[in-house]
């Protein structure tokens, strides 16, 4: 399956019909009170899209974790928001697929839109129910898919439905499945992937995938001690997962017979203890005593991996450098994200604590396409298939 030959809203006849739209509204809540409306902002290209051909728009989304109806993560405060934004009333359903959500959506005219509860309210939607599926396909004549944070999971809401009605992409989706989608089929070259974060184990599969598809490889943060330790150097205290060191070895030959480029650090900031304020010097990557922990790459390190994306056409990046959450060991991460945003290749943050890294170093707009979806991200680069953009029509 190709993620690049995927039908959008606009490759369909809107006008008149009833679109069913997966978004993500999964907000973060305070007291009932939405503290951040970034992802209602960004799911609005697509809805504006659908009101100003004349579609029917009903909004679905989960939010939270709830295991049945439960208030405290009803989307009303989202649906009051949305009105506001969209600047005309937002109809919210008192359920999912239930008596208001039908009696709603049948009445609904061209270019109005209404809003049906959680879908998580609905017990049989986290286990793609065909019944529940069959009730959210009742409701509409379309379906748009735009919620990329919950594409890995093949839920009624975001895989189900797309079983009984057309189903296409909106916006959001689109922009992943032709960013994370064109580097991983079809990349400018040369490619060159930078991995961090804490741990390999989260990354084996990420790994795995990218070695048959970059041309450099870079490694740092807390699993890169693995790689090291694995080729035998002294790691001291730091992060080191033992038990992966086999295959950290297996991953170094692979990548070597593969022709990749694996680079590693060659010097760490390290600190005597886990803690923001611990006392720190830099030492060569062997050289790290026992008692010592590395929390950052260190100054050499930054100048190869900076020169190594320098010449980069592509660059995929997920994983803070070190623990960059602390100011003193967020240096190596800074270089990296400098390095990436001027680049001048097509660069694409994979999700997670990188992209919010990036967002509070202040790199953002300078990145081609930063994933709004950590899971659904690493998967992608896993070289897995979601299910919710399998489901979705091909052109
Ligand atoms: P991940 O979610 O796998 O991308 O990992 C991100 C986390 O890795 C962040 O919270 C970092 O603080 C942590 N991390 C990165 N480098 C190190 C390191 N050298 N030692 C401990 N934790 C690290």
């Amino acid at each position: 399956m190709s993620l690049l030959n995927k039908k959008t809203v606009e490759d369909i006849d809107v006008r008149g019909k009833r679109v069913l739209v997966r978004c993500d509204f999964n907000v973060p809540l305070l007291n009932g009170q939405i503290t951040s409306e970034k992802r209602i902002v960004a799911s609005l290209p697509t809805i504006r899209y659908l009101i100003d051909n004349g579609a029917r728009v009903i909004l679905c989304s989960h939010l939270g974790r709830p295991k049945g109806f439960d208030p405290d993560v009803s989307l009303a405060p989202v649906g009051e928001r949305l009105s506001d934004l969209l600047g005309i009333d937002v109809k919210m359903a008192s359920d999912v697929v239930g008596e208001s959500a039908q009696k709603l959506s049948s009445e609904l005219k061209d270019g109005e839109v209404m809003l049906v509860e959680n879908v998580r309210f609905e017990s049989g939607e986290t286990k793609n129910d065909p019944e529940l599926s069959k009730k959210f396909a009742a409701l509409a004549d379309v379906f748009v898919n735009d919620a990329f944070g919950s594409a890995h999971r093949a839920h009624c809401s975001t895989t189900g439905v797309a079983d009984y009605i057309p189903a296409v992409c909106g916006y959001l989706i689109q922009k992943e499945i032709e960013f994370m989608g064109g580097a991983l089929e079809n990349p400018r070259r040369p490619m060159v992937a930078i991995l961090g974060g804490a741990k390999v184990s989260d990354k084996i599969g990420v790994i795995t995938n990218l070695l048959d598809k970059v041309d450099t490889l870079i490694v740092g943060g807390g699993m890169a001690y693995t790689f090291l330790a694995a080729r035998g150097h002294n790691v001291g205290d730091s992060i080191c997962e033992h038990d992966k060191k086999a295959l950290a070895l297996d991953m170094l030959k692979a990548a070597e017979e593969k022709n990749v480029k694996f680079l590693l650090p060659v010097d760490e900031k390290v600190g005597l203890e886990y803690s923001p304020h611990t006392v720190a010097k830099v030492v060569p990557y062997d050289g790290i005593p026992d008692g010592w922990m590395g929390l950052d790459i260190g100054p050499e390190t930054m100048k190869i991996f900076a020169k190594a994306i320098e010449g980069a056409g592509t660059v995929i990046w997920n994983g803070p450098m070190g623990v960059s959450e602390w100011e003193n060991f967020a240096h190596g991460t800074i270089a990296v994200a400098k390095a990436v945003a001027e680049s001048g290749a097509v660069t694409i943050i994979g999700g997670g604590d990188s992209a919010a890294a990036v967002q509070k170093l202040g790199f953002a707009d300078k990145m081609s396409h930063i994933s709004t979806g950590g899971g659904a991200s690493l998967e992608l680069l896993e070289g897995k298939v979601l299910p919710g953009i399998a489901a979705l029509n091909e052109r």
